[in-house]
């Protein structure tokens, strides 16, 4: 169905290009043959290290003229195989294109390349006052890979997700045809909105080569709490009071004691506590001390009312550093515990995060897994990880395969749905296409029929 490449479409890369930036066969390392979920791999047939919109438009309306499939990337940290070019063809690397192009303090924008790392413009906006507030954990993945994947982290019980923040795009179509999708205006109510299907979509429908983001004032103020509670069902049964109190949360995050000593041994570095078996780490930020204070200190009132042993002030700069350090590195350091994992990242109602626990000890008893979690408590997105440690091969597939659909089911009578953060890739359509009833999925076919007619982009991926 798809071209394979052979000399002279690498010869057109490297005219619309330079040779230095075209890459083949035994040129391209191993890295780009896989993301960070490792489990799928292909090699591109060409890695074409593109530099600007005119670019990626030459080589997309080549592609479509010659059936080449195109694979945009990022930094490669996608966690369900989307970044991989499963048909082989042409790999974009967008890391080139890394410019922060215009931050305008009128409109309270900021005008980037997608290739920016999500580190450098968090950086870059606190040192000007400003706050981007997608907070993924993964710093080193790009802004071009967080919208196409929607991604969400830490901060979405306050501030939402990556496409909240998305205000305007820069996308070329298969075809080569150079399209801007909203603005900097604050309000669009101009027809069906086409930028909304950009974030998430996974770069099946587009590539994206600028965006406007939308930014807010720096908070002048944030206070975590880390809580030790005696069991996680107790931790997790707190998660609907707090949000009930109406206390304004940045971050509701909730980890086991096992996946703290996991961090631990990674990094290297202690924990500031170890005594109990469950934490919810909680955040509020503000702009006056005082007031930030109280709410944080309401809060601290509302867990220890609900069974908390203790509530730690997160305030110094080492305390702050020891505890977001090792939230970040989790899944790292449940990773560097075996030899192989897969995980599930299933988003329930908040009220059902403790019954979907719950449900995760009957799969671990079921299937035989060790399975490691921990997660977003305030926006119920689970991350679960299924540990191979050392099965054989077909052992591990049959259980993973149970567990999997164990856990999926479960989400769905939980009204959940199948994927929070970290999107659908490959690794996760069979169940979303499962999930989603005939008539939304043909909507979604034909809209990625639409946009891609040929399906040069990305093919085998979400709809596919
Ligand atoms: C330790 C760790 C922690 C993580 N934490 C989180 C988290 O908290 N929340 C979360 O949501 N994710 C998280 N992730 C997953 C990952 O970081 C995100 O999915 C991230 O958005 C991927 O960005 P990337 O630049 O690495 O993209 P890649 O992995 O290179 O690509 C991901 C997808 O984006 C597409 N893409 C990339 N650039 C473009 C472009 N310019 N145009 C169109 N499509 C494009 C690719 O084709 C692919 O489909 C984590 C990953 C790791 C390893």
């Amino acid at each position: 169905m798809y071209k394979r490449l052979d000399e002279a479409d690498i010869r057109f890369l490297k005219e619309v290009t330079e040779s230095s930036r075209v890459l083949s066969g035994e040129e391209i390392s191993e890295d780009y043959c896989h993301d960070e979920l490792g489990g799928v791999r292909s090699k591109p047939d060409a890695l074409v290290k593109v530099l600007s919109t005119e670019e990626v438009a030459a080589i997309m309306k080549y592609a479509n003229e010659h059936r080449i499939p195109v694979v945009a990337r990022g930094s490669g940290t996608g966690l369900v195989g989307a970044g991989v070019a499963l048909e082989h063809g042409i790999m974009l690397d967008f890391t080139g294109m890394n410019k922060i192009l215009e931050l305008d303090e009128r409109n309270l924008t900021i005008t980037v390349q997608p290739g920016v790392l999500l580190m450098d413009l968090a950086a870059y906006c606190e040192g000007n006052g400003f706050l981007y507030p997608p907070d993924p954990g993964e710093k080193s993945a790009t802004i071009g890979g967080n919208i196409a994947t929607n991604a969400g982290g830490m901060r979405a019980v306050k501030y939402g997700v990556t496409r909240d923040y998305v205000r305007g795009l820069t996308v070329v179509m298969p075809d080569g045809t150079v399209e801007r999708l909203g603005g900097k205006t604050v309000k669009n109510s101009t027809g069906y909105n086409l930028l909304g299907l950009i974030p998430g979509s996974e770069g099946t429908l587009c590539v994206i080569t600028e965006a406007i983001l939308r930014l807010l004032p720096l908070p002048e103020v944030t206070v975590s709490l880390l809580v030790p509670f005696p069991s996680m069902e107790k931790a997790i049964e707190t998660v609907p009071e707090l949000i009930r109190s109406k206390a304004s949360l940045v971050a509701i995050e909730f980890m086991e004691n096992a996946t703290i000593l996991f961090s631990e041994e990674y990094l290297g570095k202690k924990f500031p506590d170890r005594s109990a078996p469950a934490y919810l780490l909680l955040s509020v930020d503000g702009n006056d001390v005082d007031e930030v204070n109280a709410e944080i200190e309401k809060v601290a009132e509302l867990c220890i009312r609900q069974g908390a042993m203790d509530a730690l002030y997160v305030d110094t700069p080492e305390r702050k550093e020891a505890v977001w350090n090792a939230r970040g590195a989790f899944l790292e350091a449940i990773k560097g515990s075996t030899d192989e994992m897969d995980e599930c990242d299933v988003v329930v109602p908040r009220d059902r995060i403790a019954e979907f626990i719950e449900y995760v000890h009957e799969v671990i008893r079921e299937t035989g897994l060790r399975i490691e979690y921990f997660g977003h408590a305030g926006d119920g997105n689970l991350h679960i990880y299924l540990c191979r440690d050392r099965k054989p091969e077909e052992e591990w597939l049959a259980s993973k395969g149970k567990a999997f659909d164990l856990l999926y089911a479960k989400a769905e009578e939980c009204r959940g749905l199948v994927s929070g953060e970290h999107g659908i890739g490959y690794a996760k359509k069979g169940y979303m296409q499962k999930s989603v009833s005939p008539y939304q999925l043909r909507l979604m076919r034909a809209i990625k029929d639409d946009f891609d007619p040929n399906h040069i982009l990305n093919p085998g991926k979400v709809v596919e």
